[in-house]
């Protein structure tokens, strides 16, 4: 069922724009409305007298219009007075079309829903909501459904009401075991989906909001169980899948001579970690693992170690990072490693030229590159391999799930898959990790290598910026070199945030004692400044560059040699630097609009910086005077991030700043996310959900299909990537 777009003027074909954001929530079933659930709900079930009213509340109240004007106390806005028969309240409205001063005209009856605040002038209202009054009032509470821009309620009210008439409810697990899922009363799932979009008003608002509801718990025991069942049948269906056994190594000792010639020692972690590897590599069943270690840890030569021993029983290993930049830098490493040793290492990416391209792919097809290290390049449909055994996936939440099943299925041989490494320094807590993916191994390096020293981090407002560049000054001085990261790369009024444009140019004068290079051209690119540095690079001059996404492949790649190199003094830069990037020459890093970064994100940037032995710092720049203060949650961020530096650590806090849905979610692009539980708190459901996830399963194969289609449609392979 099509529902009608409300009526509202629009140049726009009318259909297509809330259509299109239905598909953006992923509401394309009848079935998806209807699991849809309201946020939260508005009374419209009653009027309040004025008379009864309590300041703070949120009521809807009834009058006749008394008086409407236009007023300018201090800024222009609609002033309306509205009279209930026992009291007068004040509407105000900043923002307001002529249509909405001619409905509010005097004489006109409304009813006006809103905040209801008091004060010496009288109860006051703030942009109610207002309608004519009369008709009938609802006789259920009114859902509020999250929602994107171009999706009105309205509009969303409606489609969600045909999904619940189209939809099939009818049960999918059965009595027998649902039996044991201990709650009173035990709703059907139709009774709880209709009771949730609908409520009557007589339920205590605190049970929606805490989830606590019968109803509620019914829907997010069945969201776990359609979770376990499709994990559990993922795991059971790769185990049915082969791979190639890598034991039978050619005898070239090729993992032996690649820790002969390593510059260190591994650590008693990396080794562990290694061993469950090869331990995993040696089974004929795909490996499926997840390498977690904090940034730094050094998880880099744990995948060469895997590598080698992949190619030294004969097959191709695939290794594959989110940026162009950390693939070239892994790209460079694993060279200068296995070259000497005799592997051939291919390089794929996008911007590369194509005859490089082509000679980069007969390598791999003819099976003569042991090696392959990229980008995204690497799983394109063109590229073939020969014989791929081992995929290891750098920074794998930055990879779309379908991209990460695509590098599963390049082997050639249709019967057997390759193996699957992936490597995060955002870790998961262990609990976490356990119960959401059942799908999964996980190894952890819980050790950073010796000789670090410690990362200083401070907090500065942002009016302190001045003492912040005389310490930069004081680094550059030492030789060292500087990260300053900006979290846009425009000026968005809204937001008002220094883009790293405007930066780099006050940087630029800032160091160089106002004889800036490029002064009068805010906008120039860091490559013409290098180029200009380049011929004769005065002793005074400090070679301050920029990096953002948007520049083409090569000027950063240029741009990204130049401070790997150590001319450039300082890198000015969006987040593109966040993952991977290794300069050990840096020692100070400064994040601007620290409070708008996450704190898995802040830690990985700070991770940039104390790579060597020198004593490294990270300032987090925090905006302070006009704008919105600094939230509760942005407060904690900062303060967990000047207190500890340890990753395990800060993904706990952020567990706990954000809460299992959010957390999970932001590292999971496209997965299929718990969208009402929350493992936080359903301990509970989640254990009934993991008991009864395999008897299904095994009694109830059809059930149990039907269960995960409803729950999870189409996006049942995002489980098993
Ligand atoms: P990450 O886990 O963040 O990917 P990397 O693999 O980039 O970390 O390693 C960080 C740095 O530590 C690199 O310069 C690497 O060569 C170095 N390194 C790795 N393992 C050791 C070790 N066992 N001893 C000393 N340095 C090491
Ligand atoms: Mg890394």
């Amino acid at each position: 069922m099509k529902p009608s777009s409300p009526a509202k003027p629009s140049s726009r074909p009318a259909l297509s724009a809330p259509q299109k954001a239905l598909h953006k929530l992923g509401l394309t079933r009848a079935i998806d409305l209807a699991l849809h659930l309201p946020l939260r709900y508005e009374d419209e079930t009653r009027i309040t007298r004025l008379a009864d009213a309590r300041e703070g509340e949120t009521v809807q109240i009834e009058g006749e219009v008394v008086n409407c004007e236009v007023a300018f106390r201090p800024r222009r806005q609609l002033l309306v007075t509205l009279q209930d028969g026992t009291d007068t309240c004040a509407l105000r409205f900043f923002n307001f079309y002529p249509s909405q001063q001619k409905a509010l005209a005097v004489g006109a009856r409304i009813r006006a829903r809103g905040e209801l605040r008091g004060g010496l002038m009288g109860w006051s209202m703030m942009h109610p909501q207002t309608r004519p009054a009369g008709g009938d009032l609802p006789k259920a509470l009114t859902p509020i459904y999250p929602s994107v821009a171009g999706l009105p309620q309205p509009y969303l009210r409606k489609a969600v009401l045909g999904g619940l008439a189209n939809a099939d409810l009818s049960e999918t697990v059965p009595p027998q075991l649902s039996a044991s899922l201990k709650l009173k009363p035990l709703w059907t799932l139709r009774q709880a989906l209709e009771f949730l979009h609908h409520p009557k008003p007589d339920v205590a608002m605190v049970q929606f909001e805490d989830h606590s509801h019968p109803a509620w718990q019914r829907l997010k025991a069945e969201e776990l169980l359609a979770q376990q069942l499709s994990q559990l049948q993922s795991r059971r269906e790769r185990d049915r899948l082969r791979a190639p056994s890598l034991n039978n190594l050619t005898g070239s000792g090729l993992q032996d001579r690649l820790l002969k010639v390593l510059p260190f020692e591994l650590t008693r972690a990396q080794g562990r970690v290694s061993d469950e590897i090869a331990h995993d590599l040696a089974v004929p069943k795909p490996m499926h693992r997840l390498l977690q270690g904090d940034v730094g840890a050094g998880k880099t030569v744990v995948a060469a170690l895997a590598a080698a021993r992949c190619i030294d029983a004969g097959w191709q290993c695939a290794l594959m990072a989110p940026t162009e930049i950390l693939a070239e830098q892994h790209f460079r490493k694993l060279v200068a490693w296995l070259e000497p040793l005799g592997v051939r290492v291919a390089w794929l990416t996008g911007s590369q030229k194509k005859k490089e391209r082509a000679a980069m792919l007969e390598m791999i097809a003819s099976g003569e590159a042991g090696l392959v290290v990229g980008t995204h390049a690497v799983i394109q449909e063109q590229v073939q391999f020969q014989k791929l055994a081992l995929a290891i996936i750098d920074e794998q939440h930055r990879f779309g799930v379908a991209q990460r099943l695509a590098l599963r299925g390049k082997t050639l041989d249709d019967e057997l898959e390759p193996h699957l490494l992936m490597m995060t320094a955002t870790p998961i807590p262990r609990t976490l990790a356990m119960s959401y993916y059942a799908d999964l191994d996980v190894s952890t390096l819980d050790e950073l290598p010796p000789g670090r020293s410690p990362i200083v981090t401070k907090l500065v407002a942002e009016h302190r910026r001045a003492e912040v560049i005389e310490r930069i000054r004081s680094q550059l001085a030492l030789g060292r070199q500087v990260y300053w990261v900006c979290p846009l790369i425009e000026e968005s009024e809204a937001l008002d945030l220094r883009n790293a444009t405007q930066t780099h140019a006050e940087l630029t004068a800032a160091l160089n004692d106002g004889q800036a290079l490029n002064a009068q051209n805010p906008g120039i690119s860091a490559m013409g400044q290098a180029q200009r540095a380049q011929p004769s690079p005065a002793a005074t001059d400090v070679m301050v560059g920029l990096l953002h996404s948007r520049m083409p492949a090569a000027d950063k790649k240029a741009v990204m040699s130049l401070f790997v190199q150590g001319q450039m003094g300082v890198l000015v830069s969006t987040t593109v630097i966040e993952v991977g990037v290794d300069v050990p020459n840096a020692t100070l890093m400064v994040i601007e609009h620290a409070e708008r970064f996450g704190l898995s994100q802040l830690h990985q940037l700070r991770g940039r910086v104390g790579r060597g032995s020198a004593a490294s710092a990270c300032v987090l720049l925090y905006a302070t005077g006009e704008g919105p203060r600094l939230s509760e949650s942005a407060r904690e961020r900062l303060k967990a991030m000047a207190q500890t530096h340890d990753g395990f650590e800060i993904a706990r806090r952020d567990l706990d700043i954000r809460g299992p849905g959010e957390f999970l979610g932001a590292r999971q692009s496209g997965a299929a996310m718990l969208r009402f539980a929350d493992l936080g708190v359903d301990a509970d459901l989640l254990a009934w959900a993991r008991a009864t996830a395999p008897l299904m399963l095994d009694k109830y194969p059809e059930a149990a299909a039907r269960h995960v289609e409803r729950w999870l449609g189409g996006r049942t392979d995002f489980l098993k990537a």
